[in-house]
């Protein structure tokens, strides 16, 4: 049975589309879309933190450019691909 990304559909073993719910976070390990550590690890100002959480248009800037610094910093650190294993195990 072929088991795919819930979300994005991206196959066991891949790497999930950016910003797919279902991506973990390398940082700490637990769902990217939850975690907090894209303040930490761009230490991002006043400013920006409010741009984030008010998060109105990504396509606009500041939301745009930060976006890119965490997909840059998420590469750089090494994203976490889709197992189907692991979710498997989860489940039980
Ligand atoms: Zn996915
Ligand atoms: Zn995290």
């Amino acid at each position: 049975m072929l088991i795919i990304c819930a979300d994005c559909a991206c196959s066991d073993g891949a790497l999930h589309e950016p910003f797919c719910t279902q991506e973990i976070c390398p940082f700490c390990g637990t769902p990217l879309v939850s975690c907090d550590c894209m303040s930490k690890v761009l230490a991002l100002s006043p400013e920006e933190q409010h741009a984030v959480d008010a998060y109105i248009d990504d396509e606009m800037e500041p939301l745009k450019s930060i976006n890119e610094r965490w997909a840059a910093a998420l590469d750089k650190k090494g994203r976490v691909p889709f197992i189907a294993q692991e979710h498997r195990a989860e489940a039980l």
